[in-house]
């Protein structure tokens, strides 16, 4: 019987993302399959396509089917469960399924641009090991080069590349060729590996686990080896979390299947991947996008031939190439790195690992000091299990926090960046030669102009967000654009000369810092100090090393961090988030805060963490104090219900793009469509984003706040003209 491949085309337009039927060749009849990566023509250019299905009936006349040109690849790169996967993404984050698709590829290998292959290089050997005598005596006396080559190779009793061979024997290529002309020494092709670079964190094994972590990888075991419940790891920090992920691996390693662990953010999380590759050693490969090109291709091949148990990595990994899966386990489940925020594919790895778990019947560990609310309900609801570890590892007391009301500061004449409080405290941590890290919490905010007569605030022309002042060039900038202006003497609205940098950055910290405490030796971490390759670890081992007593950084240094000798935290403006026109602003703001603190004291010495604040009444903040989650979860879980946010309702927003009238204009369009679908109730808008307008493009959106799932009503929407771009968030963590 004739037989028709079913493939997806590389063409990212909705109204070509369906299934193509096309003829298969004779000479590839044996060779193709579900899977493959082919080559086709698509009117008169040719694409990359995917073959997601054969059969017999085409919904294509038969007789116009078109062949399959070419095979892209040996092997199929997508198997079955891939592509159902992909199939699931496309329908639930209503994205392309093309593009779905292409997230469970090997990197850097589209047709047509290619980046990367297989790297190879040339190795030697002796032709045959027993002759070797016999060559060494049809040699010429003087000829040593050839000697030594010889020699060489015979002690190695292998293969060895070229270079290699000329640095040893101090000879040259043609000293090679001149062996290889004699037939006595061979030439091949070998594939190389290009390894990513891992510092290893030797630990000392943890031997007996704690009451609250065996009774954790017990619940874990039994759904392990039962219903495969999602788990819910809430576990203080320091609490030991990770070695349960290492034993629960162990396990599942024992059963013969393969794991998942997703992190965060690896460039900061390195001491994790670390940890793995000192228990489980060449078992453990890593996919982020801090590596190079070829070394993700090697390390995704890698997996695709079954060589590694392990995969660690980034948002990303989740779609890695894994054959058997057991387990994925997703370390600090509620960071917002893992939600897409960019493409048109908008898929949060969570949704998709415990999908992927699900179709696999593998287990999926969710793991937080600070569980999303999302996690929360559903373990409070007993969809999940819910396993919990309230308490440091060794009896470590977990740091004592104090909040300072930074208004009162003021009123009694302190106009510094640093509370009386943190002053004495930061001068003692110095004194007694130990460490400190101090956070600035600015999710939005930087240093911005704002005159205090008008209130005005200096905006970037384009994107209608506020310009940030830079000392370096002493100029404002524009974070979304990189427009800069000169900084103005005078308000440009009311001509008041008190127009004043308002807010702090990490550097006028760092200056002020160095300034007052003799002591303190600095390092800030930024996206400034950062944005070079490898300067996360260079800043993170000058720390380790106590070469530096203070760590100074933003967002990034809230994370994952385990220093043994920082006895302070200091947060300065810990409320700034709280004001950010988001509903998740005081859940982001307690976890931050949460995160932050357990920074301080994780080794023999007790930590103390010092927040200053504008409105410590506030019940994220107070939370945060008396380590009380479970009141915090309480209150936030009351207001989402009121009003219908998640957990409790579904929000999906549509984003349009562009031209103003144009962007409008189809906002309109694509109300009344779904109006008439969905009822006028659950829609708010159209209405300009808060970010109203980026790059000069403007952005208007609808959200859509619903009980029940609503994506399959958004299937269909008007076309949309040229001038504008449209996305829709299924759950967006971002609103701006
Ligand atoms: P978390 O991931 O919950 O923040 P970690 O897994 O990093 O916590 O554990 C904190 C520290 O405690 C690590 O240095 C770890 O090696 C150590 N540790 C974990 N479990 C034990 C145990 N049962 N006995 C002794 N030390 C432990
Ligand atoms: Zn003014
Ligand atoms: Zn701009």
């Amino acid at each position: 019987m004739e037989m028709y491949a079913g493939v997806i085309v590389d063409i990212k337009t909705s109204s070509l993302d369906r299934i193509f039927h096309y003829k298969i060749p004779a000479q590839l009849e044996s060779k193709l399959q579900i899977g493959h990566r082919v080559l086709v023509p698509f009117g008169n250019r040719k694409v990359e396509g995917y073959i997601i299905e054969m059969t017999a009936e085409p919904t294509y006349e038969k007789s116009k089917c078109r062949d399959i040109l070419k095979l892209l690849d040996p092997k199929p790169v997508l198997s079955e469960q891939t592509i159902n996967l992909a199939k699931w993404m496309a329908d639930h984050y209503l994205g392309l399924y093309a593009e779905a698709l292409q997230l469970f590829l090997p990197p850097g290998t589209r047709y047509g641009r290619e980046r990367v292959d297989v790297k190879t290089q040339m190795v030697y050997q002796l032709n045959d090991l027993d002759s070797i005598e016999e060559y060494l005596s049809q040699l010429s006396k003087n000829a040593t080069r050839q000697r030594d080559v010889l020699l060489l190779l015979k002690e190695i009793n292998g293969n060895l590349s070229a270079t290699e061979i000329i640095q040893k024997t101090n000879s040259s290529y043609a000293t090679l060729r001149a062996l290889e002309n004699k037939g006595w020494i061979l030439k091949k092709e070998e594939r190389v590996e290009r390894v990513p670079e891992i510092v290893v964190f030797k630990e000392k094994p943890v031997l007996a686990l704690t009451n609250d972590q065996e009774n954790a990888l017990k619940v874990i075991k039994e759904e392990l080896n039962g219903a495969k419940r999602p788990i819910l790891l809430d576990g203080v920090t320091g609490s030991g979390k990770t070695e349960i992920y290492l034993r629960a691996i162990a396990d599942v390693i024992k059963q013969n299947k393969q794991a998942i662990v997703l992190v965060p953010e690896i460039a900061l999380t390195s001491q994790i991947v670390g940890r793995f590759v000192d228990r489980f050693g060449d078992q453990v490969a890593i996919l982020h996008s801090g590596l190079s090109e070829g070394e993700r291709f090697d390390q995704w091949w890698k997996i695709y031939r079954g060589e590694v148990k392990i995969v660690i990595g980034a948002r990303s990994a989740v779609f890695a190439p894994v054959q058997n899966l057991g387990l994925i386990v997703l370390d600090e489940e509620h960071e917002t790195t893992y939600k897409q925020d960019e493409g048109s594919l908008r898929y949060h790895a969570r949704g998709v690992a415990l999908k992927r778990a699900k179709m696999n019947e593998a287990l999926v560990i969710l793991g937080s000091a600070t569980p999303s609310l999302e996690s929360l309900h559903k373990a409070l609801s007993g969809e999940y299990a819910l396993v919990q570890l309230p308490k440091r590892v060794n009896q470590r007391p977990l740091p004592s926090i104090s909040i300072v009301d930074m208004r009162k500061e003021f009123d009694s004449g302190n106009r510094t960046m640093f509370s009386r409080e943190l002053t004495e405290s930061f001068q003692e941590v110095l004194e007694n030669g130990e460490q400190a890290i101090i956070f600035l919490n600015r999710r939005g905010f930087s240093t911005f102009l704002l005159c205090r007569e008008c209130g005005n605030v200096i905006e970037c022309d384009n994107c209608q967000v506020s310009m940030t002042y830079h000392q370096t060039d002493n100029r404002l900038h524009c974070h979304y654009c990189s427009a800069t202006s000169p900084v103005p003497t005078k308000c440009p609205e009311c001509r008041s000369p008190y127009i004043r940098q308002f807010g702090t950055g990490t550097q006028q910290v760092e200056d002020y810092i160095k300034k007052t405490f003799p002591l303190a030796s600095t390092i800030r971490m930024d996206t400034d100090s950062t944005s070079r390759k490898g300067a996360h670890q260079r800043i993170l081992s000058l720390f380790r090393k106590k070469e530096r007593n203070v760590l100074i950084g933003t967002q990034m240094i809230a994370k994952g961090l385990d220093f043994p000798e920082v006895t302070l935290v200091g947060v300065l403006s810990a409320d700034l988030s709280l004001n950010f026109p988001d509903f998740r602003a005081s859940e982001r703001t307690f976890q931050l805060l949460s995160q932050v603190s357990g920074r301080a004291g994780r080794g023999s010495k007790p930590g103390k963490v010092i927040i200053q604040c504008y409105d410590p009444s506030h019940y994220a903040i107070r939370a945060v104090q008396k380590y009380d989650n479970k009141g915090f979860y309480q209150r936030e879980l009351a207001f989402r219900r009121e009003l219908q946010y998640p957990p409790y309702g579904q929000l999906i927003r549509i984003l349009v793009t562009g031209e103003e009238k144009a962007v409008k204009d189809y906002c309109q369009q694509v109300f009344e469509t779904i109006k008439g679908r969905l009822g006028e109730e659950r829609i708010f808008g159209p209405v300009p984003a808060p970010l109203a307008k980026i790059k000069g493009r403007h952005r208007w959106h609808l959200i859509l706040k619903s009980q029940l799932s609503i994506n399959h009503h958004l299937r269909n929407l008007p076309p949309a003209p040229k001038q504008v771009n449209v996305v829709i968030d299924i759950e967006p963590h971002n609103l701006l």
